[in-house]
């Protein structure tokens, strides 16, 4: 089996594939970075090198064929435990009960790995009963246990989770890398098309990737269209589109609704561009009348308090029963913003 390559992030890499050699990596470890840029395939792969039997160097390990790494590729290594939301539930959170399970487990004796790990993603799933449950465990885990512990948004984490962890950033992978890595994944794409998914992936292989799938960027174009448009009708008109896109069972609209949100911070983006007088390459380029009506309406504190919102609304999404209600007051935010407060 070959593994795929993983993109950028050396310098997190070198730190963590040395500490493993010298046996001295952090118990504790946060892996924290934008969503999709890689963190969690980082953290399977340095779980996976801990275990891996071959002979190989440290700083190729893993191998991807011997049986560890096997185990862990296809998520069935009795001694690498995620602990995730569980995305059957409205809630997207990581209930006390799991840590709790998680906790019992990391005390049995570890079945036949050297390294048992704990991957948590995301930490901000975790509200703070359940964070409490693991901080003694994480301060102290048993031997041979570590913790690699994943955020998107480490400034929601609890004080006393950050200060028992060794932290990790994970930053933006060369857009070029992400074009070059997407060329062969799609080769019936025009090469063009990988270009711009790899641009507006602001250096997140995994955001790339899902602008490349599905419907891709024509369906970022629609969706960009139709929240332009709402956010200009009357006030009413968003609580009937926040309906229609959060229709049916959570599972049906959440990538549509993270995708809405990746296309308002990327808007929002430009128009801070714009508006600060970059000559940094848009996003939205396609539709620079646009963005320069954001800039003038928002730069700089209304783009501050729309980003914030958006944000808000992200960490709502992972908790809240209702995207609904969470949509609804980004959009309102943002409507009376550009209506100049
Ligand atoms: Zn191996």
């Amino acid at each position: 089996m070959t593994l795929a390559p993983v993109l950028g992030h050396e310098t997190a890499r070198a730190r963590l594939w040395g500490a493993l050699e010298r046996g001295s990596l952090h118990h504790a470890l946060l892996l924290e970075g934008p969503r999709g840029v890689g963190k969690r395939l980082v953290a399977l792969r340095l779980a996976m090198a801990a275990n891996c039997t071959s002979e190989l160097p440290w700083s190729q390990r893993p191998c991807g064929s011997c049986g560890p790494c096997r185990q862990i590729a296809a998520g069935t290594h009795p001694d690498v435990i995620v602990m995730e939301p569980d995305t059957t539930r409205a809630a997207r959170t990581i209930p006390v009960e799991a840590v709790r399970e998680v906790i019992r487990q990391s005390q049995y004796h570890r079945y036949a790995a050297a390294h048992r790990f704990v991957i948590v993603d995301p930490a901000e799933a975790m509200q703070e009963p359940a964070a409490n449950a693991l901080l003694k465990t994480l301060e102290e885990p048993p031997a041979g246990t570590g913790f690699l512990v994943i955020s998107h948004n480490a400034k929601a984490l609890l004080p006393t989770i950050l200060s028992r962890c060794q932290r990790i950033r994970m930053g933006a992978v060369p857009v070029t890398d992400i074009e070059g890595w997407l060329g062969p994944l799609f080769p019936e794409s025009e090469p063009a098309e990988c270009a711009v998914a790899a641009r507006l992936s602001l250096g997140c292989p995994g955001r790339a990737h899902g602008w490349m799938t599905d419907d891709g960027l024509g369906a970022r174009r629609d969706l960009r269209q139709g929240l332009l448009q709402v956010l200009r009708a009357p006030l009413g008109d968003i609580y009937s589109y926040t309906g229609k896109l959060t229709s049916g069972g959570r599972q049906s609209w959440i990538v549509g609704v993270q995708r809405l949100l990746e296309i308002l911070e990327d808007l929002l983006r430009d128009a801070a561009i714009v508006g600060a007088g970059s000559d940094l390459p848009l996003l939205n380029g396609d539709d620079e009348d646009q963005v320069r009506r954001w800039a003038e309406r928002l730069w700089p504190e209304g783009l501050a308090r729309c980003a914030e919102a958006v944000q808000e609304c992200r960490d709502d999404l992972e908790v809240y029963v209702s995207g609904k209600t969470a949509l609804d007051a980004l959009l309102c935010t943002v409507r009376r913003e550009l209506a100049g407060g």
